[in-house]
């Protein structure tokens, strides 16, 4: 199939204008200008989508598609008073539900040019409405417990479930990882131990760190909502948590939790330049997720710090429950206009860096830039195409521009994830649409009273 665009963004290198992609099973066979590649592959039928960018799909590497159905429902809150009000309407969901609701999250993701998913699950919702999709990515099993002597238990049941879902993965593009979900919600021991295993079993690791001032001040201080509240509500006031009196990232890392070899971190907003030190000192990967955290009051992380270290960085949307939308374009937007409001600059924040971030950022933060991130010969063939013909994006000189300045997730028309089409031009191959939709309604309803 030979897939043309006025526009290709490999990301790897510059974008070609009348560009093409040629597939071939579930790789890419050559990207470059059209007339060439018709000329050197007269066979392929052509797909043509006009005034578009076909570019590599987006990576969001951090989502959590089981809380789609919580969209809009706990909105204007702070961080910690968000996660409380979550946590204890989650209460009322069976499985079921947190089925429907991760299939309400894959339906999006696939309408919204997400083609690679990082998500963090208690359930194993999303790795079924993955698997479903036809999405590639990691899916990372929760792990949480604030009781030391239940580390040993906690660790044998994850274990369980870890193997039965590498076995449910076993044939589709997504593998198994693990996620010691926060401090603020996992016990020293048990990050410790949860290392241990991801070491010997070669398992990615994925958790949330240095994210609200209320996480800073639970660790370093013992205080802040969430060693009050927070643990209250959890039924774990009776343990006793003392100020440790360093950082999130310095209290992980003495906890052994960066040390299992591919860790990745989500948020890390409240981090000095001594805990930038200490991330690259273990190669540990950063998800930024400037509209989430935005939203909940966490701040903004020094994304430019980021990358001036060479860090591995990519960007993630975290869930509907905070971000409302799954939209990287949106994502890409604020993000870039959040850094250069907080540096006073413009330099090193550009429309193409916050591409690149988004797409092969997110593919080395996940470690699997060999395989997918950009348009490239022998890499698999998960790309989409987006429409830039509408009011609103003419004239477009610049494709960079014209997708983070002027698009969003509406303007997708084709997604396509190792050589199958997921979604093209309103139709959805692997999900129906109109059923998901109406299958959440009544959780929805359920979550509400
Ligand atoms: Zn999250």
């Amino acid at each position: 199939m030979l897939l043309a665009a006025k526009w290709v963004l490999p990301v790897s290198q510059e974008s070609i204008e009348d560009g093409a992609v040629v597939v071939s099973g579930d790789k890419i066979e050559a990207v470059g200008k059209r007339k060439e590649l018709e000329r050197n592959y007269p066979e392929e039928e052509v797909k043509d989508f006009g005034q578009a960018v076909l570019m590599p799909g987006f990576v969001d590497a951090h989502a959590h598609l089981e809380y789609s159905v919580f969209r809009g429902l706990c909105d204007d809150l702070s961080f910690t008073h968000w996660k409380m009000q979550v946590t204890k309407k989650s209460k009322k969901l069976t499985a079921k539900n947190w089925f429907s609701s991760a299939e309400l999250g894959a339906l999006e993701a696939i309408r919204s040019g997400i083609t690679c998913i990082a998500d963090t699950t208690d359930t194993g919702a999303s790795l079924k409405a993955s698997r479903q999709a036809g999405l590639r990515g990691i899916i990372f099993h929760e792990v949480m417990g604030m009781d030391n002597s239940r580390v040993g238990r906690i660790i044998s049941e994850a274990k369980k479930n870890v193997s039965s879902w590498q076995a449910e993965a076993e044939g589709t593009n997504l593998e198994i990882g693990i996620s010691p979900y926060s401090v603020y919600t996992v016990s020293p021991p048990l990050f410790k131990a949860v290392s241990d295993w991801a070491k010997e079993d070669n398992l990615t690791v994925c958790f949330h760190l240095a994210g609200s001032p209320d996480e800073y001040e639970f660790v370093k201080y013992g205080s802040s909502p969430l060693a009050t509240s927070f643990l209250e509500q959890m039924g774990w006031n009776d343990l006793l948590w003392q100020p440790t009196g360093v950082s999130p990232v310095k209290y992980v890392e003495q906890w052994d939790a960066l040390e299992s070899g591919k860790v990745i971190v989500v948020h890390c907003i409240q981090v000095s330049d001594a805990d930038i030190d200490i991330l690259k000192k273990y190669d540990v990967s950063v998800v930024h997720c400037p509209k989430c955290s935005a939203k909940l009051g966490m701040g903004v992380a020094p994304l430019g710090k980021f990358l001036y270290r060479d860090l591995k960085v990519g960007m993630g949307m975290d869930s509907p429950a905070s971000n409302n939308t799954m939209d990287m374009f949106d994502e890409m937007r604020i993000g870039l206009l959040l850094q250069r409001g907080l540096e006073e600059k413009v330099e090193g924040l550009s429309a193409e860096n916050f591409i690149k971030l988004a797409t092969l950022g997110g593919a080395q933060a996940l470690r699997i830039d060999s395989e997918v991130g950009s348009l490239e010969k022998d890499k698999k063939a998960d790309l989409i195409a987006v429409d830039v013909s509408h009011t609103h994006q003419n004239p477009v000189c610049d494709p960079c521009s014209a997708l983070v300045y002027t698009a969003n997730q509406e303007d997708v028309i084709f997604t396509m994830v190792g050589g199958r089409v997921l979604y093209e031009g309103g139709e959805y191959l692997t999900l129906d649409k109109e059923r998901i939709i109406a299958t959440t309604k009544p959780v929805r309803a359920k979550l509400k009273g």
